[in-house]
C-alpha cells in the first residue's frame, strides 16, 4: 500500500526542482502570465498545469506543448474536475430567475 503522506513529499519536492522551476518560468513568460482559461492577467499566484496530468504523462512533465498557465482558481477547478472523473459535468450557470441557463438540464 502507498504511503500517502511519503507521496505527497516526493511530489511537493518535484516541484522544487530547478529543471521545474525553470521551465515553469519559460511557460508563464511564454504566456505572458495569462490565464490560459479566464485571461486573467497576473504575475501572483498563476499556476503552471499539466495539461495531461504528470500522474499519467510524465513522460511530459517538462513538455512546453504540455504546460499552460492558470490562475489559482482556474487551476483549482481543474484539479476538482479531474478528481471527479472525465465524465463530471460542470452544473450549467444558475440564470437570475434561480434555474440553470440553457435547456440540457
Ligand atoms: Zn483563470
Amino acid at each position: 500500500m502507498l504511503n500517502k503522506t511519503k507521496q505527497h513529499q516526493l511530489d511537493s519536492s518535484w516541484y522544487l526542482s530547478k529543471m521545474w522551476r525553470k521551465v515553469r518560468m519559460l511557460v508563464l513568460i511564454r504566456d505572458s502570465n495569462t490565464c490560459k482559461d479566464c485571461g486573467v492577467v497576473s504575475t501572483h499566484n498563476m499556476h503552471v498545469d499539466h495539461i495531461l496530468p504528470r500522474k499519467t504523462h510524465p513522460q511530459l512533465s517538462y513538455a512546453l506543448s504540455n504546460l499552460q498557465t492558470l490562475c489559482a482558481s482556474c487551476h483549482t477547478r481543474k484539479a476538482t474536475s479531474l478528481a471527479r472523473g472525465p465524465n463530471y459535468k460542470e452544473r450549467p450557470k444558475t440564470g437570475l430567475d434561480g434555474f440553470p441557463e440553457g435547456g440540457d438540464w
